[in-house]
């Protein structure tokens, strides 16, 4: 029987503002659509933490069994540099300053996205459109919305008509704005606008003589409005109507707006049952922004070469301090937080490592099956990854007691301990058993340190005790602690 179905999973959904009990459309199977980067510089930290929170969201639906369809886009085109359709495109822009083609940083850029998703340890998605691909898909609902009269074209342009729309539905049904306030909040039209209302949004949008990234349409050689790709490649590949779509807080609006108004028109449903938003990560308290200088790059991390960081922490442990906040709270990102996170996730993988080797007796000190429980109603709960870890760290404290004799563990419960710590910990919150910073899947340390235990081990068999005390005591001076144990010598970091 698959997993699923013995348990109730609530999400937090942005629609209807509660928690709502999860019903796929078709049972066992789930759509899920997440906004992906726009390519047009390195991926940015907050957005790492939006991905990640999807990731693991993905790895949850996978543990319990279902059918994940999940679709997260690259936007290569048609992002402009503000909301209101004006400014330049990102990756144009780009491309015009390092005097390159817009290609080649779309390309450029999107791999670095997947280095840095996959240094993070990210599974990939079951399909990862681009904008530029789906060109026609995007024309031909752009004819739709206007065969339907929601739209309107002016000098090779097409635009939403949201006033028009807003008399038959409500055009802020998800960010809980009303027309009133949208029409008193945006400024006037300065008179190079096409529009015809400022809250009108662009569906094509005719390039100007220097744009390099245009396509021929019935309107004008142009490009597509930024809204629409999501329209056309979620449709595409999960359907009119799908079960999740997700991305972070300030895609809400007007974005996830814009993308509801489209589907409506087309398609005479609402396109989404499930609208998931993340919060946002901030630097040592502050919001993230490059002119401040208040910013790190994901891979400076890594390597500890940013003033904002006393020392290189591993992907794994990023990755550890970011689960450790739940998707909807705001986490503040610090050197000493991520520190704080290292000590903990090196306890939690020393007491994973040392699961093998544990006693067993013929009974068990803890409440196995609550436990398990447990830690299945907190991700139910709306993917509550704090309380999660917090029931992994009762495990942690009860190995360390069986470890020092002070509690005991059956052969049956250790079996079922040791399967529901691995699923959770390397399955669903997708961490690493791996000391490195550079993220590549070796666990590098802990083959160093057995070698050098071995060393001492000949040393002291050879009566050489300046020796062993030497690597005994160096190693204590880098942080990592030799035990004498009856089973022979483990080691602890710190
Ligand atoms: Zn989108």
């Amino acid at each position: 029987m698959p997993l699923y179905q013995n348990q109730e999973l609530k999400i937090y959904n942005s629609l209807t503002g509660k928690k709502d009990v999860f019903k796929p459309i078709n049972e066992g199977h789930i759509g899920m659509y997440v906004c992906g980067p726009t390519v047009y510089s390195n991926v940015h930290l907050g957005n790492v933490r939006t991905f990640l929170s999807f990731d693991m969201i993905f790895r949850y639906f996978k543990h319990l069994d279902y059918k994940v369809r999940f679709v997260r886009n690259i936007t290569d085109a048609g992002h402009l540099e503000n909301d209101a359709d004006e400014g330049e495109d990102r990756i144009a822009k780009k491309a015009r300053l390092e005097q390159i083609e817009p290609m080649e940083v779309v390309q450029m850029y999107t791999v670095d996205f997947h280095n840095i998703l996959n240094k993070f340890n990210f599974l990939p998605p079951s399909i990862e459109p681009t904008a530029t691909g789906h060109i026609i898909e995007q024309i031909e609902i752009i004819k739709t919305i206007l065969d339907k009269g929601l739209a309107y074209e002016i000098n090779g342009s097409v635009y939403f008509d949201v006033l028009k729309y807003n008399k038959t539905n409500h055009y802020g049904i998800l960010s809980g704005r009303n027309i009133e306030d949208l029409i008193h909040n945006t400024r006037a039209l300065d008179g190079q606008s096409d529009k015809k209302n400022p809250q009108d949004f662009a569906l094509w949008k005719k390039a100007e003589p220097q744009h390099i990234m245009r396509w021929p349409s019935p309107w004008s050689d142009g490009f597509p409005g930024w809204h629409l790709e999501c329209t056309a490649m979620s449709t595409k590949y999960l359907g009119e109507q799908f079960d999740i779509h997700g991305g972070g807080m300030d895609l809400k609006f007007p974005h996830h707006e814009c993308e509801i108004a489209q589907a409506e028109v087309c398609n005479g449903k609402s396109p989404v049952n499930y609208w998931m938003h993340t919060n946002m990560l901030t630097l040592n308290g502050q919001k993230m922004a490059k002119s401040t200088g208040n910013n790190i790059l994901p891979a400076e991390i890594f390597t500890g070469e940013n003033n904002i960081l006393k020392k290189p922490f591993s992907p794994s442990v990023t990755r550890f301090f970011m689960m450790q906040a739940h998707y909807r709270s705001i986490l503040d990102f610090s050197s000493d937080a991520l520190e704080a996170s290292e000590k903990g996730f090196n306890k939690l993988m020393e007491a994973v490592n040392s699961l093998e080797k544990l006693p067993v007796s013929s009974s068990t000190d803890f409440d196995i099956k609550t436990w398990k429980n447990n830690c299945y109603n907190a991700m139910n709960d709306d993917f509550n990854t704090p309380i999660l870890i917090a029931e992994l760290f009762s495990a942690v404290k009860f190995i360390n007691q069986v470890k020092d004799g002070k509690a005991s563990v059956n052969q049956t419960d250790l079996d079922i301990l040791t399967k529901t710590i691995h699923e959770f910990v390397f399955d669903v919150l997708g961490l690493e058993n791996v000391d490195n910073c550079n993220g590549n899947g070796s666990n590098k340390l802990s083959d160093t340190v057995e070698v050098l235990i071995k060393l001492r081990a000949e040393a002291r068999a050879n009566k050489d005790f300046a020796l062993s005390d030497k690597i005994r005591d160096e190693l204590l001076s880098v942080g990592i602690q030799l035990k004498d144990g009856k089973d022979g010598t483990s080691f602890s970091t710190n």
